[in-house]
């Protein structure tokens, strides 16, 4: 049977904030805990998570992948329109302004 991770959503008891629950896959998520009654929510597990493969995957959940070209020179292979395609070593106007990359 899988194991499913649950969170309190109010005080945690314990059990911990966060904590497993082994079910088969017919049961329903749980929306109490079964230690303390408290309200849960069932967490995304990490395992169920795609790893994203392509650099424009990436580039769309806001990472930056640098290829190593040549000594102390790295292409973004991730580089959106306003950043450098490159970097270099000891140059920091090369280095992508994750400031305007990260809006929230
Ligand atoms: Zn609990």
């Amino acid at each position: 049977m899988p194991v499913y991770e649950y969170e309190h959503l109010g005080e945690p008891c314990r059990s911990g904030r966060i904590f497993e629950q082994r079910q088969s896959l017919a049961e329903k998520a749980l929306s109490r805990c079964p230690h303390c009654r408290g309200v849960v929510r069932k967490v995304i597990s990490r395992t169920h998570v795609n790893t994203p493969k392509t650099d424009s995957e990436l580039r769309d959940l806001g990472f930056t992948k640098l290829v190593r070209r040549d000594e102390g020179v790295y292409e973004n292979v991730t580089a959106r329109s306003r950043d450098s395609r490159y970097m270099i070593r000891g140059k920091p106007e090369t280095i992508p302004d994750i400031k305007k990359t990260i809006s929230d």
